[in-house]
């Protein structure tokens, strides 16, 4: 029999807890497009509460939740401002310009997922008929396993502020920056008008995520939801698990921060890569010579999976992946590169 694969693709490939498993079983359901789900009710309820909203919004994605942030808080011929390299503009299928015609504006990040304060007042439309209407702002916390300096966010608030934008988190790992900070969800969700939550991914619920903002805002998505073809009835069977990934797995998290500061200290100084200290759950290589997909399926056929590119790897760490598999995983990393250099 061949040994477990050891998975750091991802922490989306985690599995719903024990406790979740019972809680979908014992949750009590009804038809959440009448409203009449009382997990997924108490669910949303709970994650407006602990983001400091008015409300929130059940949804099966990231992606999904996301894109009603954007068509709720803009109408076409709009524009949002976002990072080139943002999950928001780049890795969502263009769904904002496609369904709902709001044309993104990206903006380079740094290194730290911040825009760049000296481009947005030129990335800002005026009002002039020539131009798409900018309303909204949005930033992303953590973005490739990085925190977004809460410093950065309050200064990109006030220019949103100032200019009478609408300011949205794609917040997918906000519950590590959370953890990595030691600061709460509200804080760090406050100066938002919406944030956006992945429920499946570190915090292991099996599917969903929340958008959270005002009573409003959330209306106006639950509707676009429905359009969407995303209102889901007997809910309550994933929102039980959810409202664990809120309560239980967020605290967790550290673990996965550990086990990613370990695995990277096992992996060491290597011939040709350089990696910087994981600050949350992701463990990053960048390679001087494009040895990525070599590196993969050599790793791959010792049963050790991973994703990155040409020139770079990632090391998702995560609630499936324990600590005695860091120097197992470690191990065929070295061995590749003390290989091939
Ligand atoms: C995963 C992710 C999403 C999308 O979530 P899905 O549930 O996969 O659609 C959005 N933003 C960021 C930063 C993500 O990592």
């Amino acid at each position: 029999m061949s040994k477990a694969v050891i998975d750091l693709r991802s922490d989306t490939v985690t599995l719903p807890t024990e406790a979740m498993r019972e809680a979908m079983l014992a949750a009590p359901l009804g038809d959440d497009v009448y409203g009449e789900d009382p997990t997924v009710n108490a669910l949303e309820a709970q994650a407006a509460e602990l983001s400091g909203k008015q409300a929130a919004l059940f949804v099966c994605s990231g992606t999904q939740s996301n894109l009603l942030a954007v068509l709720s808080h803009c109408q076409r011929g709009d524009e949002y401002i976002a990072g080139q390299d943002a999950h928001i503009y780049r890795y969502e299928a263009g769904g904002a310009a496609v369904l709902g015609s709001v044309q993104p504006q990206p903006l380079p990040f740094d290194e730290r997922a911040r825009l760049p304060m000296d481009q947005l007042p030129h990335a800002l439309k005026e009002d002039d008929f020539h131009f798409a209407s900018t309303r909204l702002i949005c930033l992303e916390n953590t973005h490739h396993g990085v925190v977004c300096p809460q410093s950065h966010v309050l200064e990109v608030a006030q220019f949103a502020k100032a200019h009478g934008l609408q300011f949205h988190l794609d917040g997918a790992r906000i519950f590590n920056a959370a953890v990595a900070t030691n600061t709460s969800l509200k804080t760090l969700a406050e100066p938002f008008d919406s944030v956006s939550i992945c429920l499946s991914k570190g915090l292991s619920a099996p599917v969903g995520s929340v958008l959270c903002g005002s009573v409003d805002l959330i209306e106006r998505a639950r509707r676009t939801r429905k359009m969407l073809g995303g209102g889901m009835r007997q809910a309550g069977l994933l929102a039980a698990a959810a409202q664990l990934a809120l309560s239980e797995q967020s605290s967790k998290l550290q673990n996965d921060h550990d086990n990613a500061k370990a695995l990277a200290e096992a992996i060491g100084e290597l011939p040709g890569v350089t990696m910087p200290t994981p600050e949350t759950n992701m463990v990053w290589l960048r390679l001087d010579a494009p040895v990525g997909a070599a590196a993969s399926d050599f790793a791959k056929q010792r049963g050790v999976l991973f994703g990155g590119g040409a020139d770079r790897i990632r090391l998702v760490t995560h609630r499936n992946f324990s600590a005695e598999q860091i120097e197992p995983a470690a191990q065929v990393i070295r061995d590749f590169f003390n290989q091939v250099a």
